[in-house]
């Protein structure tokens, strides 16, 4: 048994070494070289070419090497019988982590005010919003998005979080369902979005729910780009609804050219940075479950394919 490496965006030499590292056995095969495909029964992907795994007839198990699944629960070709899991990872969390309260502080502190400031050579002290008052809330609290609640509630900040079902955090104001949502929006005046991407979070940050959030409201969306209806955000800048934006994600990337969040005054963009996986880091917990495959035990990290995450 085998398995292949398909991830034709990513190198797959540091992950073929992380994976040695952990296991000098395995039987290791990188797509789209020569290989006998009945061998594999074990994926492990990350920007998958549709329909690649018809090529694999024992096929068991697909494992992410992010965090993220939504690209491969659109593949509608991955029969039910085989298994999907995912990354998660602490190191992946802590990067996660300091992204956001780097977005978030850049935005207290007005940083991005100064930064215009500076190319004008304008000395001109601005307000910062106070901690104790600026109200955080932070959309999915699973792996990610509990982590970044709870550092906020350290760092001070009055935070509130917004799941599917009933979660319980210290110190985190919590909200489920979408018949919370409008409670949750009205009183968050920094938006973060760490939700995963499926059909019932698909364009969850439109016109209708920013325009939900207080006045002045910043929005941070380190998700997927398929959260946002980009032109709808616009507006929102565009009429003053919203203060700004952090972008880390989109819903083309890398982002087009042309696109109108280049130039925007009041929209941060980082190239998809958040957060980046590393093989070594994760290295054990893939061939943990590969092993698990061989001898019939639970996965670590199963996704659950009909909720979609
Ligand atoms: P988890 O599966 O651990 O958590 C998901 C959270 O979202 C849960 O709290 C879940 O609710 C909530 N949720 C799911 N669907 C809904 C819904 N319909 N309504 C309300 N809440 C919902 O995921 P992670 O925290 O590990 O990762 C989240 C996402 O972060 C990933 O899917 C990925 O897209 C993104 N990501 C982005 C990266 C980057 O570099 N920009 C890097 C890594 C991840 P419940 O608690 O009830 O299950």
């Amino acid at each position: 048994m085998a398995i292949s490496l398909i991830c034709p965006t990513k190198d797959p030499d540091p992950w073929v070494t992380a994976l040695r590292q952990g296991d000098a056995s395995l039987d290791i095969r990188v797509w789209p070289d020569d290989h006998p495909r009945e061998q594999v029964d074990f994926i492990l992907t990350w920007a998958h070419p549709p329909g690649v795994f018809q090529q694999y007839p024992h096929l068991r198990v697909i494992s992410s090497m992010g965090a993220g699944v939504d690209a491969l629960l659109q593949d509608l070709d991955i029969p039910p019988d085989v298994t999907i899991v995912r990354v998660v990872d602490d190191a992946l969390v802590a990067a996660m982590e300091t992204y956001a309260i780097a977005a978030v502080m850049n935005h207290v502190r007005r940083f991005s005010d100064y930064s215009r400031q500076q190319q004008q050579q304008q000395w001109q002290p601005l307000a910062a919003l106070p901690i104790q008052s600026t109200s955080i809330g932070v959309m999915g609290l699973g792996q990610i998005g509990g982590a970044i609640a709870q550092r906020l509630v350290s760092l001070g900040f009055p935070v509130r979080g917004w799941s599917r079902s009933p979660q319980k955090l210290t110190s985190i104001q919590s909200f489920h369902g979408d018949t919370a949502l409008p409670a949750f929006l009205a009183e968050t005046q920094i938006l973060i979005c760490v939700l995963p991407l499926t059909p019932h979070t698909r364009h969850i940050l439109n016109a209708h729910t920013l325009a939900q959030l207080p006045p002045g409201a910043y929005l941070i969306n380190i998700a997927r780009g398929d959260h946002l209806v980009e032109p709808e955000l616009l507006t929102l800048l565009d009429n003053g609804h919203l203060a700004g934006a952090c972008l880390d994600v989109f819903q083309t990337e890398p982002l087009p050219q042309t696109h109108p969040f280049w130039n925007h005054p009041q929209i941060t963009i980082t190239p998809h940075i958040a957060s980046v996986t590393q093989p070594v880091s994760v290295a054990p917990q893939i061939i943990d479950n590969y092993h698990r495959l061989q001898s019939h035990r639970p996965f670590l990290n199963p996704v659950d394919r009909r909720q979609g995450y």
